[in-house]
């Protein structure tokens, strides 16, 4: 029996080798990082290099890192802000602006920068002085080159499981000087940020994760990607001549494919493949066995059918080019018979 392939990076990237190892290390260090002694400062150390280490991945200083669950937790700290108005880009993802507040007075904007759908990258828009800004940067962190400190964002979220380190990890990113007022209080932890002893396991796997994400973008790894996600891209256009590439030709992550196949619902498409051996999603894999018309699509002037119809593959640099050319001949296979199906 064929392997399975896995082409759902962008739901979570598999668990990097360092992450593994630093995770494993760091299982046996017994203290908690607020103790003074020696073990404390010991699990404090694993916390700190972690920290440096995702800095220097996201292009800010490390006292600005806060430690959290995960973006999503990183992002509610936007509606804890003292304004009456949270605007939200709608290509954002689905899952992360929950606290989207609509008022009167000042504002502030949640802006996804790399969307996880369509891959595609947009820079966020011109505001008034005195608007924060907060960054979903996501999907961009170890795919395409990215840095805080010139991005302008008062703050930015982030998760480990994208660039793979452990899911259930993640950060905020708060520019120097910004004041924001904790989702979470009681110990202090994170510099008074993020209460809640840190998850050092985890942390410290998102750190190696980090790390190693760096190296690899630096290596010019994702440039493979890329190639590989055209080739498929040319693949899977050729088979009939109505599919739609979302974003082709724009900026746009290099791991990603979005692709609508009228007639061809993107829920059914990703059972039949899964059937056949490859993981890919129909959109966001934000909430299990939620499958509907991609909200993002619709936002983007595609219509209710057209949204429904999508299916989203994401690669990463381990998919190799035997891999893809063997989804393409399976998918473009099924969906020649979805369309005789329905004839
Ligand atoms: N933002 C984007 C663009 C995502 O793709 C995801 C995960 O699907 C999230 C935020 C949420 O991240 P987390 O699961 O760490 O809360």
């Amino acid at each position: 029996m064929r392997s399975r392939v896995y082409l759902d990076w962008n739901a979570t990237a598999p668990l990097r080798a360092e992450a593994r190892a630093a995770m494993m290390a760091a299982m046996d260090v017994v203290g908690n990082p607020s103790s003074v002694h020696a073990e404390g400062r010991a699990a404090r150390a694993l916390v700190e290099k972690a920290r440096a280490q995702v800095a220097a991945a996201v292009g800010c200083k490390p006292a600005e890192v806060v430690f959290t669950s995960g973006a999503t937790e990183a992002a509610a700290v936007l509606g804890r802000l003292p304004v009456a108005c949270v605007e939200v880009d709608p290509t954002a993802h689905d899952c992360l602006w929950s606290q989207r507040r609509d008022g009167e007075g000042s504002r502030a904007i949640g802006w996804g920068y790399a969307n996880n759908e369509t891959g595609l990258i947009a820079e966020p828009p011109a505001r008034e002085a005195g608007v924060p800004l907060m960054l979903d940067i996501v999907q961009a962190v170890g795919k395409v080159p990215f840095s805080f400190a010139w991005s302008g964002a008062e703050m930015a979220v982030v998760s480990a499981h994208k660039f793979g380190g452990p899911k259930g990890v993640g950060a905020l990113i708060v520019r120097d000087g910004v004041e924001i007022a904790p989702a979470l209080v009681g110990g202090g932890q994170e510099m008074g940020r993020r209460a809640g002893t840190e998850n050092v396991i985890g942390i410290a796997g998102m750190g190696a994760a980090a790390e190693a994400a760096q190296h690899d973008l630096e290596a010019g790894v994702w440039e493979r990607v890329a190639e590989l996600r055209n080739i498929l891209e040319g693949a899977l256009s050729s088979a009939t001549n109505n599919t739609i590439s979302v974003g082709k030709g724009a900026l746009r992550l290099p791991n990603t494919l979005c692709l609508i196949a009228p007639g061809w619902k993107g829920e059914t498409q990703v059972m039949a493949m899964d059937l056949a051996g490859f993981a890919v999603s129909a959109g966001s894999a934000c909430s299990s066995g939620k499958v509907k018309a991609s909200r993002v699509l619709k936002a983007m002037g595609f219509d209710e059918g057209q949204a429904s119809q999508a299916i989203r593959v994401s690669l990463g640099p381990g998919v190799t080019e035997e891999a893809v050319l063997r989804f393409a001949d399976a998918w473009c296979a099924q969906y020649r018979k979805a369309l005789s199906r329905a004839a």
